[in-house]
């Protein structure tokens, strides 16, 4: 290309194997420690898990993986997992994580839907594949990702392999393949909430481009000084691309494994020095009793990045109290999944603190790679005012274009601007291009015309000293079409009355936003990634008001 149109730079693609190569050379001795599944704290680094995951690529070719084919995991966070992200993608196989706390036939139902040829998993879900296999007639493989002195003496699942046995048989001559960056790297199943789940395929240009973005100062702001602790879950929209970006700036990664209780994963922050984190407000919950129930601090943790679903304004306060500073941000598995997170601006420094939180509260802006808008129903754009709340629609080259399996895509035009993706988010945007979320589409409670955030009522219950955890849902009203219905859970020990939970809703809120009953439940359900389950509550309260009246 001699072309002066072109530019003369080296045409290299942007393969994921390279962010583990640089991560090898460039901070080899870094340390990987995983609590991993068989109890042990493993110690590793960039450099061994580089070697380990070129052994492993060589297996699975041996094993008759052809480029482009889907190798499944169910695992916990640990090196191991590591290593599969790293030896899938890189030598042209497709990583497909599932979610080990999805129902069975979902599981199976979704390792069918990817084409699986291979499974590796945990040693603690060995039971659960075993119950599965019967449903996988095309998975030709099943890995154990353990040791020969862990392996079962006997299983039902035929020619179980060995995972260590596997990379002891290689002897790592392997050379990372090139290709076009276009090729396919990962592939993610939504939490499915309404129909059967749905896979969305990232490429290594997209995931090496999110993670160059998500290690930016205003959006994770990770650096080779960091210690990241993902508790997201390498199987929730690839831990949010964590696993990319600490290769990217060479950081010390700490893998939690399965146990995510608060009293282990403190230990793990306190003695692996963590100081940057991420992970699900319901997560942070479970911790944050424990440091407080405790009288604990931190004495590195610094920052977290929350996210998946809102995060409540009470929760980002118990943070700070302990020293650690919440960006929360906003995203989606079509994502991969990073598109917003609330960072201040140096306009913002002068702001009283209570102005700066308001604005931290919300999910933030976007990154570049990622634009933003709210329209309405028509598709025409909204004014940012912070006032109008409209569909979030979104854009860019780590955003879906079209679902694995399905041959049309879901993107909508939006008026003199191209195609966006519609999130199924309602928002608004401020003039500064503050994004927040006030609803899922489906959740947001339409009351005589009027939409009522069940985000923001859900807030303000959280806020009460007694509740631990609140859920709001739209009950069905016979005048009012739907009504805010509350649903809490409160603390340990602690009480509080309907009337009183109601009357902390004064001042707060307008009046007829206020929800019109409480039910006080043991315990709120949760989806498989931890996000409160709307849909079983809906289905279980709808008729609560109608049944009263
Ligand atoms: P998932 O694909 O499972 O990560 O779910 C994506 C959805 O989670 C988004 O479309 C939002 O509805 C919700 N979500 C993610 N982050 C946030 C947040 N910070 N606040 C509110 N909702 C969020």
């Amino acid at each position: 290309m001699t072309s002066p149109l072109y530019g003369r730079m080296m045409q290299m693609p942007l393969l994921i194997s390279s962010l583990l190569t640089h991560a090898a050379r460039h901070a080899g001795d870094t340390e990987i420690v995983s609590r991993r599944v068989e109890g042990d704290i493993h110690r590793s680094n960039w450099a061994r898990v580089e070697q380990r995951a070129r052994r492993l690529a060589q297996a699975l070719r041996r094993l008759g993986c052809k480029s482009g084919d889907r190798v499944g995991t169910l695992a916990w966070n640990t090196d191991r997992h590591l290593e599969v992200y790293y030896a899938t993608s890189g030598s042209q196989l497709v990583c497909h994580t599932i979610n080990p706390r999805l129902f069975p036939q979902q599981i199976a139902w979704i390792a069918n839907d990817a084409d699986d040829q291979v499974l590796c998993f945990d040693l603690n879900l060995l039971p659960l594949v075993e119950q599965l296999a019967p449903q996988l007639p095309r998975v030709r493989h099943f890995v154990l990702m353990t040791d020969r002195a862990h392996m079962p003496a006997q299983s039902a699942l035929p020619g179980l392999l060995c995972y260590e046995e596997l990379l002891a048989a290689e002897d790592g001559h392997y050379a990372w393949p090139a290709f076009d960056e276009q090729c396919a790297s990962s592939l993610c199943y939504t939490s499915g909430t309404t129909g059967h789940p749905k896979g969305a395929l990232y490429s290594h240009r997209s995931t090496v481009l999110h993670a160059y973005a998500a290690a930016l100062p205003d959006a994770m702001a990770c650096s080779a000084s960091d210690v990241v602790l993902p508790v997201v879950p390498m199987f929730h929209v690839n831990a949010w691309g964590l696993p990319y970006t600490a290769a990217l700036v060479g950081c010390k990664l700490v893998l939690p494994g399965p146990k995510l209780d608060g009293a282990s994963l403190y230990e793990l922050f306190e003695s692996e020095k963590v100081t940057f984190s991420a992970g699900v407000p319901t997560l942070w919950m479970g911790l944050m009793e424990h440091v407080r129930g405790q009288g604990l601090a931190f004495s590195t943790f610094r920052r977290t990045v929350i996210g998946g679903s809102a995060c409540p304004p009470a929760l980002m306060r118990a943070l700070e109290e302990v020293g650690v500073h919440v960006i929360h941000a906003w995203g989606m598995t079509e994502m991969s999944p990073l598109g917003s997170l609330a960072r201040l601006q140096p306009k913002h420094a002068a702001l009283p603190a209570a102005e700066k939180h308001r604005l931290l509260e919300k999910q933030g802006k976007a990154i570049y790679g990622v634009d933003i808008d709210v329209v309405n129903d028509a598709h025409e754009p909204l004014p940012w005012d912070g006032e109008h709340a409209g569909h979030l629609v979104a854009r860019g080259p780590w955003v879906i274009e079209r679902y694995w399996n399905e041959d049309d895509s879901p993107l909508v035009e939006v008026q003199g601007r191209g195609a966006w993706f519609p999130t199924g988010d309602v928002a608004t945007m401020d003039p500064d291009g503050f994004m927040q979320i006030t609803d899922r589409s489906k959740d947001v409670i339409k009351s005589g015309g009027e939409w009522i955030s069940s985000i923001d009522l859900e807030c303000i219950a959280m806020a009460h000293p007694a509740v631990k955890e609140a859920a709001v849902v739209a009950a069905t009203h016979p005048t009012w079409d739907e009504r805010p219905l509350l649903l809490v859970q409160l603390k340990a020990g602690a009480s509080v009355t309907r009337e009183e939970l109601l009357s902390f809703y004064k001042g707060r809120i307008a009046h007829w936003q206020t929800p019109d009953d409480v039910v006080f439940v043991d315990e709120l359900p949760h989806t498989a990634t931890g996000k409160l389950s709307k849909l079983t509550l809906r289905a279980k309260y709808k008729d609560w008001l109608v049944r009263k009246s």
